[in-house]
């Protein structure tokens, strides 16, 4: 396939972007004299740079979000046709796509209820956050309101999920925070902070300390992703999320699952938390909600928690004071019905367990020849490879390797990921995270990159 855009708009299109974009997550000094990159076209699990460059993406639009791969165009259609009709009213008043969407989500969700549309994962995390504050204010005179976060879990960009951020490399320069959030260590069993048999109960066990030491009566809501994942793309232990639930259960701590990578069947199944047999309070997600197609995140919620909003309806505090204003928009909802019938229709979380199965294999299969591979971890597709310098130490190798891996695969045409930079032990893992369209023919390719590219840089 080659882009439909000419030659000179294309150079015009980049030295706009040089010219006027503040790209996201970048230093933008290199491209004073290097082109930024530009992508332009997208069909199935391949995208085109400005160069007529294909890349096979490994990683679902660059964050874990283009589920049902590019070039969609039922999608395109279902948002036309809606807009056509009806794009936004605020959220006061409901519309057709929002509440169709909101119930085939909720058959999706046994034991959840009610869907609240927001724009961003950081958003809909807040509206979690302030509900549960606002429960803390309604049951517990205020005082039940500290929410407690996990060690290397990401929530959002903006200070308040900051305050809630477990990665502290992407925090250091944007204090002061909210207070009110307290961290609870990471569960990762291949860094070991217990030697233990149990690990997963252990890992769980330190919340309930930090519980205890906080004071159960001050703490409202625990915040997990269900697999870390920029973090270090870190699975759960057996007995974690088990006992997870437990404590919650103890303290009357509002469960709060942030779904915004593993959501709409990144692991295999329509969410991450069903893979633990967890009930939650809160989830909340975002990503593959649309697959990119429309900006669109979504706070759900159980009927118990959406009761307490409801009592005493005279009293003119007394519900949710809140809005996001393109919560109302309704290309979103128009776009997840549809991405929600194509996931179902072509069966894509089978093909998520078969094809995640598929790149851990092959990944495990490279540990035999590179031994600097130190761990190999993954939940459908959502996998992670950790490079270490001694799988006996596991010191990790430097970080403009693993940046040296990245580029070199991107040089073979398969853009594949890393876990966030500059974290001793965290920022040595290359991710994957393929649309769930992958086929093993795409798996082997992006393995067979990876492969090539670790001989290159590490003999
Ligand atoms: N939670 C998790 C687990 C995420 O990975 C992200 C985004 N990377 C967010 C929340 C924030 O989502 P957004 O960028 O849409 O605000």
């Amino acid at each position: 396939m080659n882009s439909t855009l000419h030659s000179n708009d294309i150079s015009e299109i980049v030295e706009a972007d040089r010219a006027h974009l503040w790209h996201h997550l970048i230093q933008h000094k290199p491209f004073e004299t290097n082109d930024p990159r530009v992508i332009v076209e997208g069909k199935g699990m391949r995208v085109w740079d400005a160069k007529g460059k294909e890349h096979l993406d490994a990683v679902s639009g660059g964050v874990w979000t283009v589920n049902v791969g590019y070039g969609r165009e039922t999608i395109a259609k279902a948002v036309y046709d809606q807009l056509v009709k009806m794009n936004y009213f605020a959220n006061s008043a409901g519309s057709i796509p929002g509440s169709i969407f909101a119930k085939k989500l909720i058959e999706k969700m046994p034991g959840m209820s009610r869907v609240y549309y927001t724009n961003s994962g950081s958003e809909a995390n807040e509206k979690a956050f302030k509900m549960i504050r606002q429960i803390a204010h309604k049951r517990h005179g205020g005082k039940k309101h500290k929410i407690l976060y996990r060690d290397r879990d990401y929530h959002g960009a903006t200070v308040a999920t900051m305050s809630a951020g477990g990665q502290d490399e992407r925090n250091a320069q944007y204090g002061p925070f909210v207070p009110g959030f307290v961290k609870v260590p990471h569960c990762m069993e291949y860094r070991k902070q217990w030697d233990v048999e149990n690990y997963g109960e252990r890992a769980a066990d330190a919340i309930e300390e930090v519980i205890l030491r906080e004071g159960p009566d001050t703490v409202g809501g625990l915040c997990l992703e269900p697999v870390t994942a920029g973090g270090g793309v870190i699975t759960p232990p057996e007995g974690y999320w088990e006992r997870v639930q437990e404590i919650c259960k103890k303290y009357e701590i509002l469960l709060h699952i942030d779904e915004v990578v593993c959501g709409v069947g990144r692991t295999g199944k329509w969410f991450g938390y069903q893979q633990y047999g967890v009930k939650p309070d809160f989830v909340t997600m975002a990503k593959g909600v649309a697959s990119g197609y429309a900006a669109i995140a979504c706070m759900v919620t159980t009927e118990a928690v959406f009761e307490m909003f409801k009592d005493d309806a005279n009293d003119p505090m007394n519900y949710f004071r809140d809005i996001s204003t393109f919560g109302g928009c309704t290309a979103g909802p128009a776009a997840a019905v549809e991405n929600m019938r194509i996931i179902e229709d072509e069966g894509l979380l089978d093909n998520t367990v078969k094809m995640g199965e598929r790149t851990v294999n092959n990944l495990r299969a490279l540990m035999d020849r590179h031994r600097v591979i130190g761990d190999v971890r993954g939940k459908g597709l959502f996998c992670g490879a950790e490079l270490v310098v001694d799988r006996q130490t596991k010191e990790p190798v430097e970080e403009k390797k693993v940046q040296a891996v990245v580029a070199d695969c991107m040089a073979q045409g398969v853009i594949i990921g890393a876990t966030n930079r500059s974290v001793p032990g965290f920022n040595n893992t290359l991710c994957l995270s393929p649309a769930l369209i992958a086929t093993a023919d795409d798996i082997d390719e992006i393995t067979a990159a990876i492969d090539k590219a670790l001989t290159k840089v590490f003999s």
